[in-house]
């Protein structure tokens, strides 16, 4: 059998793997093909393609944006996306501006409640990264502001906390269009995450292709719920582990077992939107 991984981060968004010891890790696991899917960022794609050519590892482009859908925050996957078309990089270039715009901000609150960052720390620890709370906290810690990230979260940078301001998110529509646009596959990530599955046939309406049956956070419980669902409304069931290299504590790439015909059906989806496109 052959096995994918739709759900790949790497250090361009907040995974800690380059896209080198992504693709060396992908291999070790013995996997066919993985997707690279950073947070509003497709940086660390074509690195991951070359280097995936030079040891026989299909490499898939891929993004996760982050969308707003009635207040709360959803993922939204999209595959095989043309990584060279400037009207779409164009608006993950403004979505990358718009995260330094707001670390400052964030800084600024944590200033008022008499925690000293320097922004540049926070700028090296994201190195190549879109910037984020992640890092932002880690600057904490290692300045001794803060003795855990629970506390972090807990008090300063979790939702609605005070020095937490939010991200730019995309509509759904927008973001469903946007990636069907740039020919790729709409997909909507770790469901189990929002809760609301009212929310999948609406998403569907606007384009959305397929929902992440298989992931680290759903149980064999979540699997069935949303097999049914995705059935039911005519979406692929894809999936991916989410991995963020050590972002998460361990490993998570090639834990969730998605068999490469799944990328198939992701591949033959594809191949009709770029011709609905192109007509
Ligand atoms: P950002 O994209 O800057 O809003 O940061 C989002 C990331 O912050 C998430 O992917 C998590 O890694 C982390 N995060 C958000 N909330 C929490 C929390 N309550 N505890 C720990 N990490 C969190
Ligand atoms: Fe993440
Ligand atoms: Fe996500
Ligand atoms: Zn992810």
């Amino acid at each position: 059998m052959k096995y994918v991984d739709l759900h790949v981060h790497t250090h361009f968004s907040d995974g800690t793997f380059s896209p080198q010891e992504v693709v060396a890790c992908a291999k070790e696991k013995n996997l066919s093909a993985i997707a690279i899917c950073d947070h509003d960022c497709i940086d660390g794609v074509r690195q991951a393609i070359e280097l995936g050519e030079q040891i026989g590892l299909e490499v898939i482009p891929g993004i996760e944006m982050t969308v707003e859908w009635r207040d709360e925050e959803i993922h939204v996957l999209g595959y095989l996306i043309d990584i060279e078309y400037e009207w779409f990089t164009e608006k993950l270039r403004a979505m990358q501006q718009y995260r330094v715009d707001r670390m400052y901000k964030m800084i600024e609150k944590l200033r008022e409640q008499n925690i000293a960052i320097d922004p540049r720390s926070v700028f090296t620890i994201a190195g190549l990264g879109s910037v984020g709370r992640p890092h932002l906290a880690q600057a904490m810690l290692l300045n001794g502001k803060a003795d855990s990230m629970r506390e972090i979260f807990g008090k300063y940078l979790g939702d609605g906390k005070p020095c937490h301001v939010p991200n730019r998110r995309f509509d759904p529509r927008e973001a469903i269009g946007a990636v069907r646009k740039a020919g790729g596959v709409p997909v909507l990530a770790h469901p189990y995450t929002v809760g609301k599955d009212e929310l999948i046939p609406e998403l569907a309406e606007y384009g959305l292709r397929g929902i992440e049956v298989y992931h680290t956070d759903h149980r064999s419980k979540e699997r069935k719920r949303y097999e049914e669902i995705a059935k039911e409304n005519g979406l692929i069931a894809t999936g991916g582990s989410d991995c963020h290299g050590f972002g998460k504590g361990r490993i998570l790439m090639g834990g969730t077992k998605v068999p490469y015909a799944i990328l198939e059906q992701v591949k033959e989806e594809a191949r009709k939107i770029r011709q609905a496109n192109s007509a």
